[in-house]
């Protein structure tokens, strides 16, 4: 195994990417973007499939061994697949792995098998069709479905990722816990953050980590704490009996940052070094005026070393407006 070579200011190990491929999206979850949409950035200044290989390739280089790719939906970007397939075969890179809505995924699972594609996190809020389209705004929840049952079938290790609203899929948190009953695919838990496009809270109420615990005790009493891999950024229960574990992501709390391993890139090539900073290094420009992966090495390292110790003191640095951000350009 590789052996991880790049650290931060903090001692914090980093060798995990989570890469937007696009910011446009097929749904309009109500937390993630307004209804209208957002103002979707022109195609020239994505980074193009090519930047993106040379860019984890160089990082690979410098020690990251996994990449998330997210968006925006992924699947919605033109010829995803053949991207995926030159971002397999990166040597070094021991993982990629994809958060999708679901929607447009299913004929690509074969071929995300062939492919070595290492799991798939699916964002699933309610398994009941009226909240999906509440809360999505789209009628989808049969498509997501099918996509879930066909990786189950194809064993392709996948989670469930559900954020959690007041008022609008509380009542989900039971039967989506129950799904862990007969299925090895773990459910995540998610902390409502900010980042919809309009800032402040969606509907000022918004569940934290402690609420969505005692909601699931309430249901299952003798549910016990387990251990969490390393860096997970879920605090992880089983349910005695159950095939799969609870995770639950205190998102919004943010309990995790001591043990954060993550950078972030934006489809328009901006490096986020914490989910909530806004962007610490425009890596699109420096490529686009010719910097050798020597320069972008040296780029990165500086902004390696002058990492915020946490998701508090990343908000405090902002120079411009508060978080108010979509998901969707950022990618979670
Ligand atoms: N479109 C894909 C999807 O929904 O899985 C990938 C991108 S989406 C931005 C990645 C993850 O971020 C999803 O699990 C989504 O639920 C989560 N997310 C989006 N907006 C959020 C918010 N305001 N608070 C917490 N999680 C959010
Ligand atoms: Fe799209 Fe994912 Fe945002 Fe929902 S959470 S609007 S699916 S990017």
């Amino acid at each position: 195994m590789q052996k991880n070579l790049l650290y931060d200011n903090h001692g914090r190990p980093l060798n995990y990417l989570r890469l937007a491929v696009t910011d446009r999206c097929n749904l309009r979850c109500f937390y993630c973007m307004p209804a209208e949409g957002i103002k979707y950035v022109q195609r020239k200044e994505l980074l193009s499939y090519e930047e993106m290989l040379r860019l984890v390739g160089v990082l690979v280089e410098m020690g990251i061994t996994k990449v998330r790719i997210t968006g925006g939906e992924p699947f919605v970007r033109r010829d995803l697949m053949g991207f995926l397939e030159r971002l397999t075969a990166i040597e070094g890179l021991q993982a990629v792995n994809i958060t999708t809505n679901g929607v447009l995924t299913l004929p690509f699972i074969p071929k995300l098998k062939e492919i070595g594609i290492a799991s798939i996190n699916l964002s699933i809020d309610s398994l009941d069709r009226d909240r999906f389209f509440q809360i999505t705004r789209r009628d989808e929840l049969p498509k997501v479905l099918k996509t879930l049952e066909a990786l189950e079938e194809a064993g392709i290790p996948t989670k469930l990722n559900a954020v959690v609203m007041d008022g609008q899929n509380t009542e989900d948190i039971l039967p989506l816990a129950a799904f862990t009953k007969d299925h090895p695919i773990e459910v995540r838990f998610i902390e409502e953050m900010p980042f919809n496009g309009e800032g402040e809270k969606t509907n000022g109420k918004s569940w934290n980590h402690r609420q969505i615990l005692a909601k699931i005790e309430s249901k299952y009493p003798d549910i016990q704490r387990v251990a969490d891999p390393p860096n997970s950024t879920a605090t992880h229960y089983h349910i005695p009996g159950h095939a799969a574990n609870i995770g639950i992501i205190a998102a919004f709390t943010r309990t995790f940052c001591g043990s954060c391993n993550r950078i972030r890139l934006t489809a328009q090539g901006m490096l986020k070094t914490c989910l909530y900073d806004e962007g610490v290094l425009d890596i699109r420009s420096l490529m686009r005026s010719g910097a050798s992966d020597d320069d972008l090495k040296g780029a990165f390292l500086a902004v390696f070393n002058s990492r915020a110790k946490d998701g508090f003191e990343a908000e405090q640095n902002r120079k411009g407006r508060p978080v108010q951000e979509s998901m969707s350009t950022i990618g979670g």
